[in-house]
Formats: structure tokens, C-alpha cells, sequence
């Protein structure tokens, strides 16, 4: 009920009850305890007039949240920095807060972790209610039960009890999930998937990375791992993979394999992302072909993502939608090529997310796992 009103709401208990199919006595009655512990209220009353399409012949005062009622705190981890946000109880980000990091080491990360989560601790105290928990959004190969980073390549790490180790010292429940997934839960309940069925969200950038939400739930896997697009053997096969592994779609891909490719081709060793980027701008042939390379790979994997699961949409995001226009067309070609039947009617959307909307996707998860009454974070 508390989600409904969360991610529809201001919403009138008779809609409630007709999109659940319950009676306005069932609703009324599921509700009560959530305004009692004020976590919703009542808007102020709707004229009827003003209302017609309910039909309904007296005011009407639909269900809100109290965005303020509790406070969230998100974290992003990269390679290269560290971003937080605190934000309301429908993911609405109040601060934002980012920190450079030289040192990828877990002992250096989790501490840094823990001191900035420290910082928006005290800004959430004068900005919003009482704060419900902390969520932390890493890359890779995430076991959110154990709170565990198995694997992530991109930061090197094996075996990081990020959970444990911080909520040890914030004594504050902490989340941990994947960062791809933290921005799918985000999408689903505050974003464009509200009113989708089914959608996809794949990131591009220092990785490719694929976010599934079918038959009403985002997809976990039964051992953490699900939507790895990156990791789809389309790539040829004489590049070794960040995972270790030969051919993964990340090897001709990700920001750092167009980077290194265009460093070859041209002879530019010392070359950096902005450069390349410039280069394939201005109509450099080797960096365009890095650039062609790259959509062809990533269209080929859209494809096969859409084949096997038929989303209705899929959103195109991550950092790498900057140099979008530089592999849209190859991308939509090699998607066109290879999708299969009415599968690829499915929408291609792009959505330039900063780096704040994955910290915010961090908070989300907390949301949904105190909403839901998950471990840790029971009401
Ligand atoms: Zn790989």
C-alpha cells in the first residue's frame, strides 16, 4: 500500500482500491497505520468538478507521502571518486556531496565511505526526518543479502564486506547492491518505469552495464548476478576482458577499450577520453572506427538482451550517452540487424544521467527495502 502511494500517489483511496481491487474499506483500513506513523497524509480536498473523470460526486482528498517523514543517504563508488546524496522519501535529492579518491584499496574506500556518509549524516539532521538507512551502489558482481562485493573488476576488489564494515561504525543499516541495478530500482519506482510493464535500463561507459525490471520485479538472479551485457561473449575473441575473460562486449566497448583502440590506430599513445572523443568529432577516421566498433558491439548485445527478454523499453544511460551521437547509428543498425521479430519494436530511449541519479539509485534500494520491511531495515 505504502508503495503504491509512494510511487502513484497523491492518489484517492477509490483509485487504490480499483487498480488493487479491494474495497474503499480494505484501503481505508491498510492505510490508517502508515498516516498514523506519518509517513502519509491526506492532500487537501479536490473539488469534485475539478475531479470528473472519477466520478465521483464529492470531494475527493487523495494520498501523499510525507517526503520529509524520513531521510536517505546514497553512495556511488567509482575508480576515481565518490558520490553521495541525501534524499526524501521519494528519492527527491536534498544534497549532493562528491569526493576524489586515489586509492582504490577496500580499507581506504570503506573508511572514506564511512567518513562521507558521516558528513551527510549531519545535513540530513537539519534537512529531513530521521534517517532510515544508508545505500551503497558498487559495479560488478554484488551479493546484496551478505552485503558483499564478490567481485568488481573495475574497482579490483574480491570479497568486500562493504555492508558490515560500515554499518560497524555508522550503526546505521546499510545496504549493498549493484550499481546498474541500484539505477533500475530508481527508474522503476521514481523514473520512466512507473508506467512500464517491462524495461531494460543499459548503462555505457567504463562499463556496460543492463538493469532488467520484468513481471513486476527487478531482476536479481539467483546468485546476484543478471544483465550482464558486457560480459556477452559478441566482442572477437583476441581481447582479454577486465573479468579476465576473452571476447566480452566491454573488450571493444567500454570508454577505456575505445580510449585504447584509438591510441593504436592513430599512434597516439598518450591520447586521453576527451582527445579520442575530439579526434572522432572532428572526423578522424581511426578514433571513428574505435567509435563504430563500439556501437556495432553494443547494438549486437541491445539485440540480444531484447531477443531473449522483450522489454517495452529500454533506457540508453550512463556516461558514455555523452558521446551518444558518436555510435548511435552503427548501434541502431547492428540493433536493427539482429533483433529478432516484433522484439524490436521495443523503444530505444537515451537519459543523461549524472553521477548523482546512481548515488540517488543507491537511496531508492534503501527505500524500497524499508517500504518493503527487508533486512536491515525493518519499520
Ligand atoms: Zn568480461
Amino acid at each position: 500500500m505504502l508503495t503504491r502511494i509512494l510511487t502513484q500517489g497523491p492518489i484517492p483511496r477509490v483509485e487504490i482500491a480499483r487498480r488493487t481491487g479491494l474495497s474503499q474499506a480494505a484501503v481505508t483500513k491498510a492505510v490508517a497505520p502508515l498516516i498514523e506513523a506519518g509517513f502519509v497524509t491526506d492532500q487537501p480536498a479536490v473539488p469534485a468538478e475539478a475531479d470528473n473523470q472519477l466520478g465521483i460526486g464529492r470531494p475527493v482528498s487523495p494520498l501523499t507521502v510525507i517526503r520529509n517523514s524520513v531521510s536517505v543517504i546514497g553512495l556511488k563508488v567509482t575508480p576515481t571518486a565518490l558520490i553521495g546524496v541525501t534524499t526524501d522519501f521519494t528519492a527527491g535529492i536534498l544534497t549532493v556531496r562528491h569526493q576524489k579518491l586515489d586509492d582504490t584499496t577496500p580499507d581506504t574506500v570503506i573508511e572514506r565511505l564511512t567518513d562521507l556518509a558521516k558528513e551527510l549524516i549531519k545535513s540530513a539532521e537539519v534537512t529531513a526526518g530521521p534517517l532510515i538507512g544508508i545505500g551503497v551502489a558498487v559495479s560488478g558482481d554484488v551479493d546484496a543479502r551478505r552485503g558483499l562485493v564478490r567481485h568488481s573488476p573495475l574497482m579490483g576488489w574480491r570479497d568486500v564486506a562493504v555492508a558490515d564494515l560500515m554499518a560497524k561504525r555508522l550503526k546505521v543499516p546499510v545496504v549493498v547492491t549493484n550499481d546498474v541495478r541500484a539505477l533500475t530500482v530508481a527508474e522503476h519506482w521514481f523514473g520512466v518505469g512507473v508506467d512500464a510493464d517491462s524495461f531494460a535500463v543499459v548503462t555505457i561507459g567504463s562499463g556496460i552495464g543492463c538493469g532488467l525490471y520484468i513481471n513486476g520485479e527487478v531482476v536479481s538472479g539467483a546468485y546476484g548476478v543478471s544483465g550482464e551485457l558486457g560480459h556477452l561473449p559478441l566482442a572477437p575473441g583476441e581481447l582479454v576482458c577486465t573479468c579476465g575473460r576473452r571476447g566480452c562486449v566491454e573488450t571493444v566497448a567500454s570508454s577505456d577499450a575505445i580510449l585504447t583502440r584509438t591510441r593504436e590506430t592513430t599512434g597516439r599513445p598518450r591520447l586521453d577520453l576527451a582527445g579520442a572523443i575530439k579526434l572522432a568529432h572532428e572526423g578522424d577516421e581511426h578514433a571513428r572506427e574505435a567509435f563504430d566498433r563500439a556501437g556495432e558491439v553494443i547494438g549486437s548485445a541491445l539485440a540480444a538482451m531484447v531477443n531473449l527478454v522483450g522489454p517495452e523499453l529500454v533506457v540508453i544511460a550512463g556516461e558514455g550517452v555523452a558521446e551518444y551521437d558518436l555510435y548511435e547509428e552503427r548501434m541502431r543498425q547492428a540493433f536493427a540487424d539482429h533483433a529478432f521479430g516484433a522484439a524490436g519494436n521495443c523503444r530505444l530511449m537515451l537519459r543523461s544521467h549524472t553521477f548523482d541519479d546512481w548515488a540517488r539509485g543507491a537511496a531508492a534500494t534503501v527505500i524500497r527495502s524499508y517500504v518493503r520491511g527487508e533486512p536491515p531495515l525493518q519499520r
